[in-house]
């Protein structure tokens, strides 16, 4: 697959660094924003099959955009990611509650990353196609 569009929000530079180059070494097509309302300005033009979503982020977090996003007739499609660098017990369930389609933990692995990613890209056609 390639050509999948991407939103990657990630506020830490080294991370958002490595997840983009790793997403445009598979030729996704792929946009970045450092927190929510950043995002929210990317959205209003860009279409994204799945958004990376950091979970620590300044200002709104993580889960709360989600929620906005996930209530928003406009981006509910979107398969949301979590990325979160803490991995705490409960932090999986809290992101799905929050509506996140699934969760990956920092530092992420260069090998399984795009593996997994491709995956998650599988799901947004299947839910495209039930619509
Ligand atoms: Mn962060």
């Amino acid at each position: 697959m390639a050509g999948e569009a991407i939103l990657i929000i990630e506020d830490n530079p080294t991370n958002l660094k490595l997840v983009k180059i790793l997403l445009l070494a598979e030729d996704y097509e792929v946009r970045t924003a450092v927190n929510a309302e950043e995002a929210l300005t990317v959205l209003a033009t860009f279409h994204p099959q799945l958004i990376l979503m950091d979970l620590q982020l300044p200002g709104k977090n993580g889960l709360d955009f989600t929620r906005e996003l996930k209530s928003n007739p406009k981006f509910k499609n979107i398969v949301i990611v979590a990325l979160t660098a803490y991995a705490m017990k409960g932090d999986e369930e809290k992101a799905i509650a929050a509506g996140c389609d699934g969760y990956m933990t920092k530092p992420i692995s260069v090998v399984e990353f795009p593996i997994e990613i491709a995956k998650y890209l599988l799901k947004s056609a299947a839910k495209t196609k039930k619509e």
